[in-house]
């Protein structure tokens, strides 16, 4: 089993580790896990943001905070 974190609620899982997230998250800094829960609440903040027109896939996160039309 693979212990996790989190980023979001901190809330701490355990994964199979031969799981394909799993063995994803071998080969990442663990910090990136995030629960089903929170990846789901992103997950429809993503889709309202496109279905907005003002998603941009490739734009870097660090200049999301900077874009003057969110
Ligand atoms: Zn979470």
């Amino acid at each position: 089993m693979l212990r996790v974190k989190c980023v979001l609620c901190e809330k701490i899982e355990s994964l199979n580790s031969d799981t394909p997230e799993a063995k994803k998250l071998r080969n990442r800094p663990i910090h990136t896990y995030m629960c089903d829960s929170c990846r789901e609440r992103i997950g429809k903040k993503t889709e309202e943001r496109k279905a907005g027109g003002q998603f941009h896939m490739r734009r870097p996160h660090s200049e999301e905070e900077k874009d003057p039309y969110i």
